[in-house]
């Protein structure tokens, strides 16, 4: 007696699930790398630490695919851990929801690349989103900071507030309210004042800032080269102002970039840009997953876990298919098969698992197979004497017409039941003379 078709996709996922749970002790090596990779990194030690501890309960007791180690299984799971922790798939976009003028305002460190950050913001609105913007400096300590993102904006063709000597930035927040209310601006960029360090006097200026405009964004600006110091930044500003997002700054440079994953834990908010280099263009939207290869910087590994659980599925889809060549695969398989694709969602994931079975899925697809088709492919199989269906070429014109009458179908409804099964081990010989499953993938690979 052959497997059916469900134990064999059972014994798929026995596979990708069988080779053994990860033990406590493998983790904990593994993790000892991975602590050490971070922190070359420059995460922030005590994020190191909340982050190692909770992917180490995550992992314990997981799955070992066949043909990796645990070790590198381990590096898969905190590489997934990292993308998650950076924010996954999700798009981080601006919030432009609002009554215009909208105002973001922008906040951090002096240095952190704010000013440029605001230009290059400005001309995204302006070219990707057709924005009408306009961005005032609040920069009073700085001797030429307006006077920067004067020239910023001409560049990038967004107006700027005129300059106005003597004026605190409060007073000038008001006044570019004023102004963008007057122009119809859609967008208002502040750019604050930094300092070098994180003091009171910043925070109460930035408050105040944030009072009179209300914001619909706060983006606070950080270096990636921050490093340890990134925790402190980041938690100063968040206890002041309701941050928004992150842009995280000179990710052109040597950085390994985590800084992205301190300000993530430590603020909660989503890495919205990255600064790409000093050219106004050079800003990108944040992507989760390729800092986290970045800083883990074991991309071979993780690459090798993903090819090694494609070839568990490939190796239990050839097993299946030399049954099917071998003429194993009878009306008694079929049928297991037919109540398979239902409960799996349909040809579509079969046709997924087993690369090469186009054809059969297209005589399916011509035979207009649905739930109803299904049942009624299940009733002619059911007609069948047990020597019909082990050897369906004993289906003369006579047994033909038995079954359809059994199965209340016509007798082209048992040709074209017979036609599909044969054009299954027709593409399974295909496949063979291409040096199989294996070949297939390598020549598409
Ligand atoms: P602010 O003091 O926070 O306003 O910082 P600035 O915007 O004036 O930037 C300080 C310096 O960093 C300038 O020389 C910028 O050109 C540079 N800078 C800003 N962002 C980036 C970036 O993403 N990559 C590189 N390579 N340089 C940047
Ligand atoms: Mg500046």
């Amino acid at each position: 007696m052959f497997d059916s078709l469900s134990d064999r996709l059972g014994g798929v996922f026995d596979k990708l699930r069988g080779r053994g749970a990860l033990k406590e002790q493998d983790v904990r090596d593994a993790m000892r790398e991975v602590r050490i990779a971070l922190l070359e990194a420059d995460v922030a030690l005590p994020v190191v630490r909340r982050f190692v501890d909770q992917v180490t309960e995550k992992a314990v007791g997981q799955d070992v695919l066949r043909s990796v180690t645990p070790g590198q299984q381990v590096i898969k799971i905190v590489n997934d851990a990292l993308i998650e922790t950076l924010g996954g798939d999700t798009t981080p976009e601006l919030d432009l929801n609002a009554t215009p003028p909208i105002v973001i305002m922008m906040v951090g460190l002096q240095g952190s690349g704010k000013t440029t950050s605001t230009a290059k913001i400005a001309k995204l609105l302006k070219e990707k989103h057709g924005k009408k913007a306009m961005m005032a400096s609040l920069d009073v300590n700085r001797p030429a900071a307006q006077e920067q993102l004067k020239v910023l904006g001409e560049q990038v063709g967004v107006a700027t507030l005129p300059i106005i000597a003597g004026q605190q930035p409060t007073e000038i927040a008001t006044r570019a309210l004023q102004s963008a209310k007057l122009q119809a601006v859609d967008v208002l960029l502040l750019d604050t004042a930094g300092r070098l360090h994180v003091d009171q006097q910043l925070m109460d200026e930035m408050k105040a800032v944030s009072a009179i405009s209300t914001p619909r964004e706060v983006l606070l600006v950080v270096d990636s080269l921050t490093g340890q110091d990134a925790v402190n930044v980041a938690q100063s500003f968040a206890g002041q102002v309701d941050l928004t997002g992150v842009v995280l700054t000179r990710m052109d440079g040597d950085a390994r970039g985590g800084a992205a994953l301190s300000m993530r834990a430590v603020t909660g908010k989503p890495i919205k840009f990255a600064g790409t280099g000093e050219k106004l263009d050079a800003i990108e939207v944040f992507q989760p997953a390729r800092v986290a290869n970045r800083i883990l910087g074991m991309g071979d590994i993780v690459s090798l876990v993903e090819k090694a659980a494609e070839t568990v599925k490939l190796e239990d889809a050839e097993a299946l298919a030399k049954r099917m060549e071998q003429g194993k695969f009878d009306m008694n398989d079929l049928r297991m098969q037919l109540k398979q694709m239902q409960s799996m969602g349909g040809l579509g994931a079969l046709a997924g698992m087993m690369p090469g079975m186009k054809k059969a899925k297209a005589a399916m697809a011509a035979s207009g197979m649905d739930e109803r088709v299904l049942l009624r492919m299940d009733a002619i199989i059911g007609s069948m004497t047990v020597k019909e269906r082990v050897n369906p070429a004993l289906l003369n014109a006579k047994r033909k017409i038995r079954v359809a009458k059994g199965s209340g179908t016509q007798v082209q409804d048992v040709n074209k039941l017979l036609k599909m099964h044969q054009e299954m081990g027709k593409a399974m010989k295909q496949i063979k003379k291409m040096g199989g499953l294996k070949g297939l993938a390598a020549m598409f690979g």
